[in-house]
């Protein structure tokens, strides 16, 4: 049993922290919101009443939080918990945050002689509940083995990408890729509908056929075709619009960076960001199927 501070209880935090319990860990949990610290205590974690306080004498230390100002913020500038964990406290950060950062977080705990990896996941609040996530993770070798016991209880598929930063790259051309079959899905269910078709004989066909995909298969943006899915319950929950348009946003610093041509994600970008700016920004990433209907 590992003594685990985690830091961001959020639609993912929370239940990567429930399962962290669930398997025999004693974690030690803080976040903003207290609605969220509370949901993790009934669930088994033990209540901090700040982030300090959360990693004191841990033996890892998780973050998983919004952007990279953020994990920014609880490691260094605001309450600098580099400074404050033990030498031999491994700091794994699940948030998807981009590359650069993560390098200089690296870089930060290395001069305090501190291990950290980037370990930022796919699969949604579904694979997070579930314990199914997939870890894209960057580090060395020996950080990334002390991180995949702690890892496996929340995910099942635990990937070594490389480096530090190595999980974010591969993060941000994974949620890119997610973007533009997303938006491909919501263009072709639209079609569909307009031309007469029922969305979810239509999902069944071309499930079956050579137009498959994940948003189709797991998370189909059309209400009421698959049940369980944010478009089934309003898009609320999920993976907010507003995380997605942050993602394309790291994809984009990354081409930019490697002179790596991305017309496919650029326009998934625009259609993203323009959904956000109508005021949808809070709304599961699914919702962009709206966008795509007729307004009466
Ligand atoms: P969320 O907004 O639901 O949760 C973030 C939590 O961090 C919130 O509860 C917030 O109060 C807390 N927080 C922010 N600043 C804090 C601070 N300084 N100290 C303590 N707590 C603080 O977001 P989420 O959906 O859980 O996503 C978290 C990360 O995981 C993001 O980087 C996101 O891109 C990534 N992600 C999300 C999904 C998804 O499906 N939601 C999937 C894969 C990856």
């Amino acid at each position: 049993m590992a003594k685990i501070g985690f830091v961001g209880l959020g639609n993912m935090g929370g239940p990567m922290a429930a399962n962290l319990v669930k398997n025999g860990h004693e974690v030690h949990v803080f976040d903003l919101s207290e609605a969220a610290v509370q949901h993790a205590v009934e669930a088994g974690a033990v209540f901090a009443d700040n982030a300090a306080h959360a990693a004191e004498g841990a033996d890892f230390l998780i973050t998983m939080l919004p952007a990279g100002v953020h994990v920014e913020s609880v490691l260094v500038s605001g309450d600098g918990l580099l400074d404050k964990i033990g030498k031999d406290c491994l700091v794994i950060d699940s948030s998807t945050i981009d590359a650069a950062s993560a390098r200089s977080l690296n870089k930060a705990a290395a001069d305090r002689g501190i291990e950290f990896v980037d370990a930022p996941v796919s699969g949604g609040t579904a694979g997070a509940a579930a314990g199914t996530l997939a870890f894209m993770v960057g580090g060395s070798d020996a950080a990334f083995a002390k991180a995949k016991p702690i890892l496996d209880c929340m995910g099942q598929n635990i990937f070594h990408a490389g480096g530090a930063g190595a999980g974010q790259v591969a993060k941000a051309c994974n949620n890119m890729l997610l973007a533009i079959h997303m938006a491909g899905t919501a263009e072709a269910l639209n079609l569909g509908v307009n031309n007469g078709l029922d969305p979810a004989v239509l999902s069944e066909i071309m499930l079956k056929s050579s137009g498959r995909n994940w948003s189709l298969e797991v998370y189909n943006p059309v209400p009421g075709v698959q049940e369980g899915v944010p478009a089934s319950r309003d898009y609320d929950g999920g993976f907010m619009t507003d995380l997605m348009c942050k993602d394309l946003g790291l994809a984009m610093d990354a081409s930019q960076g490697s002179q790596s041509p991305v017309p496919m994600g650029s326009a998934a970008r625009g259609l993203f960001n323009l959904h956000q700016s109508q005021g949808n920004g809070k709304l599961d990433f699914s919702s962009l199927y709206q966008l795509y209907r007729k307004k009466s």
